[in-house]
């Protein structure tokens, strides 16, 4: 299954955070690591009183369930000592499950395709990055999105995509 994944972090040297994820994500069990996105920083979410945020996503190819990938990824946020001290506020690892395939999962645990896609320009833009012509469940076709999502402050740091 072509899976995305949107990876954010505004503490503890928030780019090696990202690099470090990535790089789990390409040791994930019955997984073939795909494409990054370059890196991103946004401004903060929520509290404005926080650091800047720096964002990316991933693509995978996988044969995990997409319960059991939502399980590795929140490992993968345990392992790098994510911090949570208030909703939207600052923490060492996110990481979202974007979309799974064409399919769609609204249940407890689970809701794919990730709702905050067409709203937020640090998982449109890195998104589009890498599949341009993605077409999105339920959402449409990703330059629809774009063009009616302003980059509200994101800006693509230049050379980091290794
Ligand atoms: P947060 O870390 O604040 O993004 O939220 C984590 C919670 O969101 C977990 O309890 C997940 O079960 C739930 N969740 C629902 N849909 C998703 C998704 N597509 N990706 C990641 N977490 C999700």
């Amino acid at each position: 299954m072509r899976v995305f994944i949107g990876l954010g972090s505004n503490l503890a040297d928030p780019a090696a955070q990202i690099e470090m994820a990535i790089n789990a994500l390409k040791s994930l069990p019955q997984s073939i690591f795909i494409a990054r996105s370059s890196l991103y920083s946004s401004p903060p979410m929520g509290p404005e009183d926080q650091p800047d945020y720096i964002n990316a996503v991933a693509e995978l190819d996988t044969a995990l369930t997409a319960h059991d990938l939502l399980d590795q990824l929140q490992a993968i946020e345990q392992q790098q000592g994510r911090l949570r001290q208030r909703h939207w506020g600052e923490r060492t690892l996110d990481l979202d499950l974007l979309l799974y395939g064409e399919q769609i999962f609204d249940d407890k645990h689970l809701q794919v395709p990730h709702p905050g896609i067409p709203l937020r320009s640090f998982v449109l833009y890195p998104l589009a990055e890498i599949a341009p012509e993605l077409i999105i469940p339920d959402m449409g076709d990703i330059e629809d999105l774009l063009r009616h999502c302003p980059r509200d402050g994101l800006h693509r740091i230049e050379n980091s995509e290794l």
